[in-house]
Order: structure tokens, then sequence, then C-alpha cells
């Protein structure tokens, strides 16, 4: 029995983690397709700084707005505030007046925003199909959890608006993943890129996302390996934050196993996860080989995390009209065929997410 977990815990912050494990009992190996060189990428993306969100000292709620420019095709809000506190929504309202979210419950949301660990939450909006985004001032609320005397202080969160503007002709699609090995570990950042047994964890998952249109740009980082520790699901937002992210980047990395999660292969940080704010990304933490099976099944355990990490929820929770409930779907909560694929609703909320670019 396999399953992909969501987990609810209440500590310094309020979190919910997406986690999952996912294995096949049929190994394939794929080609690794090839990928164009990241410069004739174009990102279309920009990233504006908000005003700052401020809770008064006692405050659990506060109130914020940013203005979304006219020819956004997407964007996303990304909060970032004290590393003992942890963040949720609930309110966000298109300048019609329409509300998206509403008293912490997310209307006309297929894909609702739902795990965090850390001081960090971000919002995506679309998050259905063929929805225009209307450009106007946006209105939100949001609320913070902590220990008591983290919430007698006032605070302070910081916001940016990371917009992407619409292509004029797309033939491509680009996403940048950059993967963190710790010293010492036999796959390392130096030999990741001739190393077999990564080629087939990485074959799996770009084939996975190459189906879908999205070419996967890597880079290789090292972490040392005093970090490469066991963490406890209370401390995990330790490592999210001891880690040189590169935020225009999803940032994936192999290391120790989750004690607390002990029977997850992935997990990741955030969904959607926040993207191109200096400081303030999550991770994608891929547990220690053992979990799974295959090489090949942690290619698929990392494409569902990713899938996660740009904001999609799992097959039994989101309510696109095409996500079909079943082991063929990378978003399956469960054990997925090595031939999962992602809908076609589900590939466009991936390429509304900012962090994906297009090669016109
Ligand atoms: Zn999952």
């Amino acid at each position: 029995m396999h399953r992909c977990l969501t987990f609810v815990a209440v500590l310094a912050i309020t979190s919910v983690v997406t986690g999952c494990k996912t294995t096949t009992d049929k190994s394939t190996v794929l080609d690794h397709p090839t990928v164009d060189s990241p410069s004739t990428a174009t990102s279309l993306s920009s990233v504006t700084p908000g005003a700052d969100v401020l809770f008064a000292a006692n405050a659990t709620q506060a109130s914020g707005s940013f203005d979304v420019p006219t020819a956004t095709f997407s964007f996303q809000y990304v909060l970032s505030g004290a590393p003992d506190e942890g963040y949720r929504w609930i309110e966000l309202v298109e300048p019609d007046g329409n509300r998206l979210i509403e008293n912490g419950v997310q209307r006309d949301i297929p894909n609702p925003p739902g795990g965090v660990v850390g001081n960090t939450l971000a919002v995506i909006v679309p998050n259905k199909p063929n929805y225009k985004v209307k450009p106007g001032r946006w209105t939100f609320k949001v609320e913070r959890a902590g220990l008591p005397e983290a919430l007698q202080r006032p605070s302070t969160v910081k916001a940016a608006l990371v917009t992407k503007e619409a292509p004029n002709k797309v033939t491509a699609a680009k996403l940048r993943v950059h993967y963190w090995f710790f010293d010492g570990d036999a796959i390392t950042a130096e030999n990741a890129a001739s190393n077999p047994e990564f080629a087939k964890i990485t074959g799996t998952f770009v084939a996975a996302y190459a189906a879908a249109g999205i070419g996967i740009v890597p880079s290789y980082g090292r972490l040392p390996a005093s970090l490469n520790i066991a963490y406890s699901f209370e401390n995990l937002g330790k490592l999210v934050e001891s880690v040189p992210r590169d935020d225009d980047a999803i940032n994936v990395v192999f290391g120790k196993m989750i004690p607390i999660l002990s029977v997850v292969a992935g997990l990741s940080t955030h969904l959607p996860g926040p993207v191109k704010v200096r400081g303030a990304s999550g991770i994608i933490l891929m547990n220690g080989a053992g979990r799974v099976d295959t090489p090949q099944a942690r290619g698929l355990v990392l494409a569902h995390e990713v899938g996660h990490y740009l904001g999609l929820q799992h097959t039994d929770v989101d309510t696109l009209d095409d996500t079909e409930n079943s082991p063929t779907n990378l978003m399956y909560p469960d054990t997925v065929t090595p031939w999962a694929k992602f809908s076609e609703q589900q590939t466009q909320l991936l390429l509304y997410n900012p962090i994906i670019e297009f090669v016109p």
C-alpha cells in the first residue's frame, strides 16, 4: 500500500505539508529528451514589491491590496513574514468584488492553494483554465498563526507581485530545476550530470514534463554535509531557510529522510511554491533511496512533487473537468503508472506559473 500523504500539524506555526510516495512495479527507462540552452527562453515575467502587510499586536488577521497591470496573463502574489509565524489566505477579492477566497474557503478555484512549511505564502491566478486575469486593484486578507508570544507582537510581512505577460506566440516552454546535493553523498553536484542512476531519476521526470510540452533546464548545487540531518516535521523550516535557494528555479534537495514522514519519498514545502522572489522560495525534498523501489519511480515522485510546487492538487481534491482520479494521472495521491501524465487542463495551469518560461 503506497499512500501519498497530506499532513496537517499545529506547531509553532500551522502547517499543511503535501508529501507523496509513489512507486511502480513496472520499471521503464526513458530517454532523456534534449533540452535547449536556457538563454533561448524569454521569461516575460517581472517582480514588483508590494506594500507591507501589517499585523497589529495581538491581531491574527491583516489586509492588503495590490494592483494587477493590464495585459497580465497570470500572476503570483507572495508574502514573506517572520520566521516563527505561518500564514494562510482568508480572502482574495478581484477588482470587480468577486471573491476567489472567502472566509478561508476557496470558491471557484479548482486547485486551491494548500500546503505550506515556514513563513512564506503564495497564490497563483488563474488556477482554472480559460480564465482571464482581471486588471485593477485586488484585495486580500491573511491570517497568521504561531505561538502566543509571537502573536502578541506586531509583525510586518513583505509582499511581492510576480506577473507574467501573455506571449505573442509560444513554441516551447521551459522550467529551470536546481538540484541540490550534500557533500559526501554518492551523487554530487559535480557528478550528477553523468551519473547513470541520477539520469534514470531525471529521465522519468523530464519525460513526464516533456509530454506536457515543458522542457527541464537543470542546474546543480552543493550543500554542506552538516545540513544533511534527519529533520523532524517541526524543524523542516530550518532546512528551507538554510538552503541557498535559486529563486528562478524549482529547488530540489536530495537528502536524508524526515523520520516523521517515514513513508514519504518526496515532499513539496508549498502548494503553490513562491517563485522569483529573492529568498522566498521553498524546496522539494527528495528522501533517501529505499523509500521507493527504483530510480524511475523516484522520478515519478519528483514529477508529482514539482506538480504540487507549481500549484497542482491531488486528483481526488481538484475539480478540473478533465482530471481523472486515476493512477494514470501524475497527481493521483497513490501509486502511479510509469506512463502517468498531466491532463490538458492541469497542463494549462502549469503554464500559468510565472516560473515557467515561454520560448517565442
Ligand atoms: Zn502528493
